[in-house]
């Protein structure tokens, strides 16, 4: 590590940042209560700010997003039936199968690129009889289409984000059925930027939403379940049995809050420092970066040993994450410095010299096995 840097460049995830200072005074001011009496000021601001900016009646504050979409798809799908999303969506595959663990919901999955998928291979898999004379007679064996689950940015692909005209074919085909859309929305703020989409736009189009203040927003912790003030009940209801009600976590709000009003507009900061990683990685090394052009905050890296490869990054101070054994993860995020990023791309470079000639590898193809999401 260069002297002027008196930490690792931690390039792991969006997830490692620290509350900035300004944050940190935000949380020592919160006017506190006890929210699971409601009397929690701060949280109910939080609340009423990110129910408001996505247009919806309600938000509940949950403490993980793993939470929250376990209690946002629960809401939508009872148990015995099942959620439909992409093979490689968080839901899927970093959740502990706590849909079926703990609502007795299977899940059932779509082939997707990049993360998206085609309404063309949705539609064969939706399984709602329609009630009336075109009915199949099967609704006693048959396994029904609950919800469908979109992932925007979809962290496996690399952050792809998903546009409104591409939501809206989905639920061109999903609306007439009257199987409601779920988004994961962890960082549904870096599509938002990337796409140029408002929040609202995008909140219109969901009966659920989780959404993350802890990646890109840089809060220490916490989610929101964004949806109808019917649901929010239930919502609270099912936050109590997972254990997650709280009390007074104004304080953590209070983060929530200040990223809201100070983060969502450099994230545009944290997809330039992702292009401009990966430019000089692609001049480097023709072929190997995956995700190219980058679609918001993280680059994949096609290396010939990614734990071998990440290994020697972190002797030289640089932190990254292994996405498949072949394909490394850099997530750019608000504690890093246009400095930090040159010293990173700097080692990577002189490492990226040494390596065996790329063989073109598929991020969706191979194996998960990140832990760093
Ligand atoms: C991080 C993440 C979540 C939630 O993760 P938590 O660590 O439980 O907050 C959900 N979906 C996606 C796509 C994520 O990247």
């Amino acid at each position: 590590m260069p002297a002027s840097l008196d930490e690792p460049v931690d390039l792991r995830s969006d997830t490692v940042t620290r509350p900035t200072e300004g944050m940190r005074a935000a949380m020592a001011a919160a006017v506190v209560g006890d929210d699971h009496y409601g009397e929690d000021p701060t949280v109910n601001a939080l609340e009423a700010q990110v129910a408001e900016l996505f247009g919806h009646e309600s938000a509940v504050f949950v403490p993980t997003g793993t939470m929250g979409n376990n209690i946002a798809l629960r809401l939508l799908a009872a148990p015995g039936t099942e959620v439909l999303a992409e093979e490689e969506a968080h839901v899927v595959t970093y959740e502990m199968a706590g849909l079926a663990a703990l609502g007795g919901v299977q899940t059932r999955t779509i082939p997707g690129s990049g993360g998206v998928f085609d309404p063309a291979a949705l539609a064969p898999r939706l399984r709602v009889d329609p009630p009336g004379p075109n009915s199949s007679g099967d609704n006693y064996a048959m396994v029904a289409t609950a919800a469908v689950a979109i992932e925007n940015t979809h962290v496996h692909s690399g952050g792809r984000a998903w546009t409104l005209a591409e939501i809206d074919a989905v639920a061109a085909v999903t609306g007439p059925l009257g199987v409601p859309l779920h988004c994961d929305g962890a960082r549904i703020w870096n599509a938002a930027a990337a796409t140029g989409t408002p929040l609202s736009e995008y909140g219109s189009r969901f009966a659920t939403l989780s959404v993350c203040l802890s990646k890109g927003l840089g809060a220490p912790v916490g989610s929101l379940v964004v949806t109808t003030a019917e649901n929010e009940v239930r919502a609270r209801a099912m936050r109590r049995q997972l254990g997650g009600a709280m009390r007074q976590v104004g304080v953590l709000a209070a983060a929530g809050i200040y990223a809201l009003d100070h983060h969502l507009e450099r994230l545009s900061e944290d997809h330039r420092r992702a292009h401009e990683l990966a430019e000089a990685l692609a001049e480097m090394a023709p072929g190997r970066v995956i995700n190219r052009p980058t679609p918001t905050n993280m680059v994949l890296l096609e290396v010939s040993q990614a734990n071998v490869f990440a290994h020697e990054l972190a002797e030289r101070g640089v932190l990254v994450g292994a996405l498949t054994p072949t394909v490394l993860r850099f997530v750019t995020h608000l504690d890093l410095t246009d400095e930090s990023m040159a010293y990173a791309a700097e080692v990577i470079r002189r490492l990226l010299a040494e390596e065996p000639p790329a063989q073109g590898v598929n991020a969706s193809a191979t194996a998960t096995r990140s832990r760093d999401i």
